[in-house]
């Protein structure tokens, strides 16, 4: 189950307790001990690796006008005013060349820098994990950098071109970026144990952008290698592309759900209607969905609603995982999910409806000592059958969802007409098989 929020330990009488002082504390007892793990190695790493660097003017030189170009970066996205959420920057290019040009220790100091910027200057988010970033950014440059330092005597020479230092440099940035990815992956999984693998080390739009990220560092580093006077040229368009990312993001952030992840209810009509018209154009069934958490307010009542959007959280996640990538989900509002199946007929949207009541009913979700559950009811609806449009679908669905409630909850419903004798009799409960 998604644990997102430290606060859901808070002492529901409102006195503050330890872990609302110290959000770490509220975390699961292995997270914490894999950040803790993770800051020492990340201290041991700094004390280690101060002692044995000498100190060159050149290199803090280099050190200083690359964080100065980090900081010009970050006041650029400040000043487009940074929502939560939106979290990807481009600011490896500058952190990349520092572990690539200078000894390891500069890797080190980096992250910390420009994180105690992004913590005043942009967002004052919890502090664990900020410190926790520097430590896992830093660890990954710091190694990619000791790595590179003794394949490549003088990394001063990747600016004469020649072919095997590039490979290196290459290489030393790939490992960096998988460092980075793999030690953030494990806290994550450690904070959600039930987000699959494969959705924290893979999603395309974000590998592209490690990607870019990686050809970024790498440029800058070569160019700094020529002269540092060539980041005055290379400031401009890497700012630019990270306003464009910061657009894209609040495009992105638009049309979801903040809470759950899944598609805003306007978001989800416009997708639901394009769906609706491309059926109708191509005679292909299609099925609407309106599932309703039952009794959602005794949750809240129980446990607080910081426990509640646990649960949403947790029955957005089944409902994604249960459905096919071009099913069409999202939140309608409040304790109501829309789900639109395209190429999805009566039978086939009863079955669906029946597994995702039945998946839910067996989640189960920890809070303190005890586990809570919920159930769904669910209405469903067929074009051409029950409506034409999504507003007629929704209505019949809704309907249907009403009476599943009248009947006693935990159940799925469909509308009284039927599209054909195989199908349920008028607006009966399907029958329950969990
Ligand atoms: P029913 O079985 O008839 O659907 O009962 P219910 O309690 O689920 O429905 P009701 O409409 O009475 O209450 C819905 C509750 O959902 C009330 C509201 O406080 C709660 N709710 C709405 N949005 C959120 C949210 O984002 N987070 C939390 N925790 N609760 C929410
Ligand atoms: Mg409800
Ligand atoms: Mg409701």
């Amino acid at each position: 189950m998604a644990v997102t929020s430290h606060a859901s330990i808070k002492s529901r009488d409102g006195v503050s307790t330890l872990a609302d002082r110290w959000p770490l504390l509220g975390q699961r007892r292995p997270l914490v001990v894999y950040l803790c793990a993770i800051v020492a190695l990340d201290l041991a790493a700094i004390m280690m690796f101060a002692a044995s660097t000498v100190f060159y003017w050149r290199d803090a030189l280099t050190f200083g006008a690359l964080m100065g170009c980090g900081a010009v970066c970050i006041e650029a996205t400040r000043r487009l005013g940074v929502p939560a959420g939106v979290s990807r920057d481009l600011l490896s290019a500058w952190w990349l060349p520092v572990a690539l040009l200078l000894p390891p220790v500069y890797a080190l100091f980096a992250p910390i820098v420009l994180q105690i910027l992004l913590q005043v200057r942009v967002r004052a988010t919890v502090l664990y994990r900020r410190v926790f970033s520097s430590a896992a950014i830093g660890l990954a440059g710091c190694t990619a950098s000791f790595l590179f330092h003794r394949f490549v005597d003088d990394p001063w020479v990747l600016s004469r071109g020649t072919g095997p230092p590039i490979l290196f440099v290459v290489a030393a940035a790939v490992l960096f970026s998988l460092l980075n990815i793999g030690l953030i992956a494990i806290a994550a999984h450690m904070e959600d144990p039930e987000t699959a693998w494969r959705d924290l080390l893979w999603n395309r739009e974000s590998v592209l952008l490690d990607i870019v990220e990686l050809c970024l560092g790498v440029t800058v580093s070569i160019g700094c290698g020529l002269n540092l006077g060539w980041l005055v040229l290379a400031l401009p368009p890497v700012v630019l592309l990270q306003r464009s990312l910061l657009h894209a993001q609040l495009q992105a952030a638009a049309r979801t759900d903040a809470k759950t992840g899944l598609l805003n209810a306007a978001a989800w009509q416009r997708e639901a209607d394009t769906e609706i018209v491309r059926a109708r154009r191509n005679g292909d069934s299609l099925a609407l969905l309106i599932i309703d958490i039952d009794h959602f307010k005794r949750v809240n009542d129980a446990h607080g609603h910081l426990v509640g959007d646990q649960v949403l959280v947790g029955v957005a996640s089944m409902l994604r995982g249960q459905l096919r990538e071009y099913d069409v989900v999202g939140r309608f509002g409040g304790e109501e999910f829309v789900v639109l199946l395209p190429g999805t007929d009566i039978d086939e949207a009863r079955l669906v409806a029946e597994r995702l009541r039945i998946r839910i009913g067996r989640m189960a979700i920890p809070v303190d000592d005890t586990l809570v559950r919920v159930t769904i009811s669910a209405g469903v609806a067929l074009l051409n059958v029950h409506g034409d449009d999504l507003i007629d679908l929704l209505t019949a669905a809704d309907l249907a969802l009403y009476r599943a409630k009248e009947l006693g909850r935990d159940r799925i419903c469909i509308p009284a007409v039927q599209p054909s004798s195989s199908s349920p009799p008028d607006g009966r409960p399907l029958p329950s098989d969990g």
